[in-house]
């Protein structure tokens, strides 16, 4: 049979895994079982709406076998299954979100770090291959009638061919190598260690993972044998539920432990690095649903992009509805991760209905409610882990404040960090206000490109010279915020440009006008020298030992002028 080719960014990600030396290769595991978890959750949703599935949650399972002889574990489901156009194209390309990421980061980095990656993501089918010489997948679809086997020994090619397959669903045969002293042993090929795996990795599948377990128990004793004789054993097959089956989200929070949400971050959301933030919501009332939401701890490579799609996965009592329900999250919060599930949303509501579900608005504005406190918590009790926050998202929030005309000012206003003169860190509004002086007006800011440039700046030296403080803003939505707060407990927001910036005594006042008088030869002199390069040239109020500063006619800054000049038109 003539041998199909893989892909070319396929076979590079095959190779990587048929060679690799990675320690933790028992992750095929979770990736096929995961699989396999995915494929039931598909047919499982459509038997709600389509009757002629005629199968209810219960039927639906995963089987492991395990056969020494032939040294192989086979993973089967009755699941949706694949057809043959689609064991090719899902088996032969890596066009999967995980499996993608993993490509890209894996380009990023060089080759050494490369191995302690492949355990952080769904790095999917293809990691079958680390433990495999020989992968062996028989599917038949829903709603056909025939079964197609799909084989591959690896990086050189695979074949399809017809086959045969009673029931609906995947079988997976995969044939372990030999060639390493793991696998002499025959780890994967252990029954308690395979159960163990399941345990570890697959506990919270919502369907039954089985597997037939070696059980011993005490034999009968038989007629006439002596009441003190030795007991004898035997031994007989049982099959075992190796999974707890309780979604993560469902378990009670006192029983989950930090690194079980911890780690069910990192399989499900596909990181690598402990979330900032663990939110567990169960509410009861209008709406009863649980979630179980996470903040990651860095944004992901697409998160200031058009690609990134924002939403939480939605269950309706357990079983899967939505991967991304966008309807969940308002845009500020759009990094949050996790899972809502509720009984009482109807599954076989269409997508377009289910933006208008009342039910929806309820849970996202309570959600929008626990996040901001969970944020707040953050930055009162982990002052690092929210700085760690806010350079991964605080542009987030910040757009947040700026968007819909400030609507959402007043729930993300004390999320804020800018940059600040004191001390040369973060601080809040609050912190700010707190420390002002007490003959201090204003909230300074000096927008530009760099904090080191705007310590500089002319305009700022007599303001600091007075002890105050000033917020350094570099990003350039931020002086659409400061305009959209406008007041912060009563403390107008103040550009170090403002005319009226440095409050003046009397005197000072009286000074600057006589200053004024004598220098209009100079100042004529100026202004008919650059002619229209300027509007007008003025005394300073704000100058110490510098002779000259520029300042935007206006209540923006040349740096936001910069900025709309770069816009396209
Ligand atoms: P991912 O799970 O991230 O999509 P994988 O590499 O793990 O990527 O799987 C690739 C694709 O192969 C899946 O998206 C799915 O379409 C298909 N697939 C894999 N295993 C099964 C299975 N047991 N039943 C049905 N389809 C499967
Ligand atoms: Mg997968």
């Amino acid at each position: 049979m003539a041998k199909k080719q893989f892909k070319a960014e396929s076979k590079r990600l095959l190779e990587l895994m048929i060679h690799s030396i990675y320690t933790h290769k028992e992750i095929f595991l979770r990736e096929i079982v995961s699989n396999a978890s995915d494929a039931l959750d598909k047919l499982a949703y459509l038997s709600l709406t389509d009757d002629k599935v005629g199968m209810s949650r219960s039927d639906f399972g995963i089987e492991i076998k395990l056969d020494q002889g032939a040294r192989t574990i086979t993973v089967t489901d009755n699941g949706i299954g694949m057809t043959k156009e689609e064991l090719e194209s899902n088996l032969g390309v890596i066009a999967r979100s995980g499996s993608l990421q993993f490509k890209k980061e894996m380009e990023q980095s060089s080759s050494g770090e490369n191995m302690d990656i492949i355990g952080q993501f769904g790095v999917g089918f293809y990691s079958a291959f680390m433990v495999s010489d020989e992968v062996t997948v028989t599917s038949r679809a829903y709603g056909s009638d025939e079964a197609w086997r799909w084989k591959s020994a690896g990086a050189d090619g695979y074949t399809v061919e017809e086959s045969r397959k009673d029931t609906v669903g995947t079988e997976i045969v995969m044939k372990l190598k030999e060639d390493t002293e793991e696998e002499q042993y025959g780890r994967f090929l252990d029954a308690h260690e395979i159960s163990a795996l399941v345990k570890k990795y697959s506990d919270y599948i919502r369907y039954p993972i089985r597997m037939e377990m070696v059980k011993h128990r005490r034999k009968d004793k038989a007629e006439g044998t002596a009441e003190n004789a030795a007991p004898e054993w035997e031994t007989y097959m049982e099959t075992e539920t190796l999974n707890s089956m309780v979604p993560i989200w469902q378990r009670p929070k006192s029983e989950v432990s930090d690194e079980e949400y911890r780690s069910f971050y990192k399989e499900k959301f596909m990181d690598y690095e402990d979330p900032a933030a663990v939110i567990t919501v169960s509410a009861e009332g209008a709406v009863t649903y649980k979630a179980l939401l996470f903040v990651p701890a860095r944004a992901p490579f697409d998160f200031y992009t058009r690609e990134f799609e924002k939403g939480l996965q939605l269950y309706s009592s357990g079983v899967l509805i939505m991967d991304k329900c966008p309807e969940l999250l308002p845009d500020h919060f759009r990094f949050v991760r996790g899972v809502v599930d509720s009984q009482d949303l109807s599954l076989n509501i269409s997508r377009e209905m289910l933006q208008h579900t009342r039910g929806l608005k309820v849970i996202s504005a309570n959600l929008e409610k626990k996040i901001k406190a969970e944020l707040r918590k953050l930055l009162e009790n982990d002052r690092p882990g929210y700085e760690r926050f806010w350079k991964a998202f605080g542009l987030q929030i910040k757009y947040g404040i700026a968007a819909e005309y400030g609507a959402h000012k007043d729930l993300l206003r004390d999320l804020l960090l800018f940059y600040s003169s004191a001390e040369e860190k973060y601080a809040t509004l609050a912190e700010y206000v707190s420390r002002m002086k007490e003959d201090q007006k204003y909230i300074y800011y000096a927008a530009g490109d760099n904090v080191a440039r705007l310590g500089k700046l002319p305009q700022t030296e007599r303001l600091l010279e007075k002890g105050y403080e000033i917020l350094y803003l570099t990003d350039e939505v931020d002086e659409f915020v400061v305009q959209i707060l406008g007041k912060v407990e009563e403390k107008e927001l103040k550009s170090v440009n403002d005319d009226n910036a440095v409050p003046e005594s009397k005197e000072e006042q009286e000074k600057h006008d006589k200053q004024i008088e004598e220098n209009r030869g100079l100042l004529d002199f100026v202004k008919e020298t650059l002619g229209d390069k300027i509007k007008e040239a003025r005394v300073s109020r704000k100058l110490k030992s510098h002779a000259v500063c520029m300042t935007a006619d206006g209540p923006v800054s040349l740096e936001m002028e910069k900025y709309f000049r770069s816009l396209p038109d």
